[in-house]
């Protein structure tokens, strides 16, 4: 830590964070050694594998500090790699935390962080068992790694998709793209549809109870925009898809929002970012049971279009017409 630093944080050093971030920690039985080695030690449950995925948060990238408050913010930053563990129908775990702080975060704001990354933890029943602290130069730099576990045959992968299969999403879509356009043009929103701009709730009751079920042939969250990913299903698999626009599902606050549109956005809805829902593919006689799983989550399922042979995912109308899409998913290098 330079002298740039406030003092609050200047005084608390690198190793002084470490061990307030240390003390704050919630464990459980699996981890042997924590945070304070050089490394962390831990024990996977027996006949299950490991599951590893990792998220980097940039300033300005992924987040605006401005829009972001700190707790909510470090909520986010272990939701979304959270969600990419349940998109695999598997239980998260263990994190691990990376911090790049510039100059001129307050030890406040990294209290903040800390609250909400370390609620995110125990809500999910997730151990912090270590990470990396440095200066930054320039922006906050965050990388998350989550690991999970899971048996063998449970794991869902998105290759699994079969033609004949519906397509399956969990909540609405569509409020985090809207939120973020809205707060990019300088608009008020409300609080409702910011949230899953904000603090999106990884679906990690549904997925392992679909898992477990072995409800879902494959499934991804929704990260990049319902086509986007949905394609992701589809080239792993080796199908294509007919998403059928008038069945997404959209929030009351979206729905509210658009009201007094010509027409509703869709194109937000299929190719806006972040709503971390999962989107999953389940053979068309296990209707009655994913609703039920759903319902037992209290969360909302929905049906939005039926796995094809053909290569390519169309958007279409009820009438079989095709939605002619205006953008990709969020494509960080266009
Ligand atoms: P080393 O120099 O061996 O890499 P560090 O000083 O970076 O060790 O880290 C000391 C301990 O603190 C390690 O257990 C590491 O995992 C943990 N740690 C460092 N930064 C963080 C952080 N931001 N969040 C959680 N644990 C951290
Ligand atoms: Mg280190």
């Amino acid at each position: 830590m330079t002298h740039s630093y406030s003092s609050a944080l200047a005084t608390l050093g690198e190793f002084g964070l470490i061990s307030r971030i240390s003390a704050a920690v919630f464990t459980h039985g699996s981890v042997i050694t924590g945070i304070g080695d050089d490394a962390a030690v831990t024990t996977i449950s027996k006949g299950m594998q490991l599951l590893t995925s990792t998220d980097m948060l940039l300033e300005d990238v992924h987040f605006r500090r401005s829009w972001h408050d700190p707790y909510r913010l470090g909520r986010k930053s272990l939701a979304v790699s959270i969600s990419d563990i349940a998109a695999m129908g598997s239980l998260p775990r263990w994190a691990l935390l990376s911090l790049a702080i510039p100059s001129d975060l307050s030890l406040d704001f990294i209290d903040d962080f800390m609250r909400g990354f370390l609620a995110m933890a125990s809500e999910n029943q997730v151990v912090l068992i270590g990470g990396d602290t440095c200066s930054s130069r320039s922006a906050l730099v965050v990388s998350v790694t989550v690991m999970g576990e899971q048996y063998t045959d449970r794991i869902v992968r998105r290759s699994g998709a079969v033609p004949g299969d519906d397509i399956w999403v969990t909540g609405t879509l569509g409020d985090a793209a809207l939120g973020l356009k809205l707060l990019e043009s300088g608009e008020t929103v409300s609080n409702e549809l910011l949230t899953g701009l904000l603090d999106p709730e990884p679906r990690v009751p549904v997925a392992l109870l679909l898992a477990e079920a072995g409800l879902a042939t494959a499934m991804i969250d929704v990260s990049d925009g319902i086509l986007a990913d949905y394609g992701h299903i589809a080239e792993q698999s080796g199908v294509g898809g007919s998403i059928h626009i008038d069945n997404l599902p959209l929030s009351a606050s979206f729905k509210q929002y658009t009201a007094g549109f010509s027409v509703i956005p869709y194109q937000l809805v299929l190719s806006g970012g972040e709503d971390y829902e999962l989107c999953f593919t389940a053979h068309s006689t296990n209707r009655e049971k994913i609703v039920d799983c759903a319902k037992k989550c209290g969360i909302d399922v929905t049906r939005i279009g039926i796995v094809t042979s053909c290569s390519g995912v169309a958007a279409v109308h009820r009438d079989g017409s095709s939605y002619i899409v205006q953008t990709d998913g969020f494509n960080h290098f266009k």
